[in-house]
Formats: structure tokens, sequence, C-alpha cells
């Protein structure tokens, strides 16, 4: 479904990804680790189509992000949440979360609203479809944010540190939802510093060091003495992360 080859990307002289491969499949939850700087947020918006690539390649369902005939296509299939609440701040929770569809997938406005209320419901927010981002606590603005991405009927959502600029309760409203969409089979790339979040609900756990990914086991493995654990630098990561 996603697959990134030999990726390459550098700002001037500095070298932020350095040839990436990662590929997800249907139904996996792929958790990417790392520490702050390591590429994380780079490699998601090379994903995007967001960067433009030094050298290799990402394909979404074989449609390539680096042609701009393809990108479109690519990018209808990769649902995005980000770290900061992006929601356009003039429009209600139900507005951000049916324009796409609406603009972009030509839906009729009716089905897209229903459509739209009906996922608010899911994740909590049934009652809040006409409030302002403003007038919504950080939790409920992701909540709306991945209400959002959601509508797009993408094939995977891609979460790049979506709770940390939350508060712990907050913090857990938001994985409740992602451990839901996790068991219904939603397919995800999970950027996040929650690590027993990720060993929880994650098929395989990448680990990026300074552009290298360093490590990509299934996530049993990924925790292992023999596994991820024998890589000092994971190991180092683990023991300061908890
Ligand atoms: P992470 O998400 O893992 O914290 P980032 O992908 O945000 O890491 O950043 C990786 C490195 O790339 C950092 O050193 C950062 O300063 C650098 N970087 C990211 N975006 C840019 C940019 N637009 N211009 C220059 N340097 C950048
Ligand atoms: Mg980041």
């Amino acid at each position: 479904m996603l697959k990134v080859e030999n990726v390459k990307k550098a700002f001037g002289p500095v070298t932020v990804l350095d040839g990436v491969n990662l590929t997800v499949n249907p139904g996996e939850v792929v958790s990417i680790l790392g520490s702050s700087g390591s590429g994380k947020s780079t490699l998601i918006r090379c994903i995007n189509g967001l960067e433009k690539l030094n050298a290799g390649k990402i394909t979404v369902d074989d449609f390539d992000v680096s042609k701009p005939k393809e990108l479109a296509e690519a990018r209808k299939r990769s649902g995005t949440v980000f770290q900061l609440f992006n929601l356009y701040p003039h429009m209600t929770a139900l507005q951000n979360i049916t324009l796409a569809p609406i603009e972009v997938l030509k839906r009729p406005k009716a089905e897209a609203e229903a459509e739209g209320r009906a996922l608010l419901t899911q994740v909590g927010l049934g009652d809040r479809a006409d409030a302002y981002p403003a007038q919504l606590s950080g939790g409920q603005r992701q909540r709306v944010g991945i209400c959002r991405a959601l509508a797009m009927k993408p094939r995977y959502l891609l979460l790049d540190e979506v709770t940390s600029a939350l508060d712990p309760e907050m913090t857990s409203e938001v994985l409740d939802i992602l451990a839901k969409l996790a068991k219904d089979g939603t397919t995800m790339v999970f950027v996040t510093h929650e690590i027993e979040f990720a060993r929880q609900i994650s098929n395989r756990i990448v680990f990026l060091e300074k552009g290298v990914l360093l490590v990509d086991l299934p996530t049993e493995k990924f925790f292992a003495a023999d596994g991820g654990l024998a890589q000092p630098r994971v190991a180092q990561f683990l023991s300061k992360m908890r």
C-alpha cells in the first residue's frame, strides 16, 4: 500500500533522511519511533508529497508522489493528522470535516454532512458538530482532526505525534480512538512518543536515528533483548523515554 524506497532528503548540506526503506501493508499498524530531530516528520511530509526527494521513490498504491499527475491520487489515499491542530479556525467542526469531501471528492453536501456527523459521534463528539475549534479542547480538536482525515475514506492514516501537545487526560481520549480504529483494522503509520501505547497497538515498530532507519521489527521482537534492544541506540532511547 505504502512503499518508501531508498529515500534521501537533505536541507542544504544537512542530510535528514538517508536511504530510508519502509513498506506498509493493508491492515498493519506501524509505529515510527526516534529522538526529536531524527527525521520522522520529514518522512511524513515526504510521503504526503510536501517535500521534494533528493533520491528514491515513494508510492501509495503504486501512485508516485514525486509525479505531479499522480500526487493527487496518492494524497487521496493518505489521511494525515498532524501534531498541531491545523483545523480551519473560521469553520465549525463539521465544516472542517466536510470541506474536502465536498470540494475534492465532489460529494453531495447532505451526504458528506451525514457522514461527518456519524464520524463525530464515533469519536464522542456528536454534540459538538457546530462548535468552532476555539470552543473545543485540544483533545477534542485532535479528534475532529482524525474525523477530517477519515472523512476522505483514506486507505490508511498517517499520524504525526498527534498527542504530544496534549495533557495526559486528553492524550488518553485520543489514544482510545486510535486503539479503536486499530482494532477495526484501520491501517496506520503512527509517529509517537507514546511507547507503551505503540507497543499495544502496533504490528511493527521502526526506529529512525539521524535519518537512518536502524530497526524495523515486529513489535514483540522490537522490545526483545535479542531484537531491537540489542541495538544500543534503541536501548538508550527506550530507557530515556520510560
Ligand atoms: P522529527 O520529526 O523526528 O523531530 P524532523 O523531521 O522535524 O524530525 O527534522 C529532522 C531534521 O531536519 C532536523 O534537524 C530539522 O531541523 C531539519 N529540518 C526539518 N525541516 C527543515 C526545513 N524545512 N529546513 C531545514 N531543516 C529542516
Ligand atoms: Mg516531528
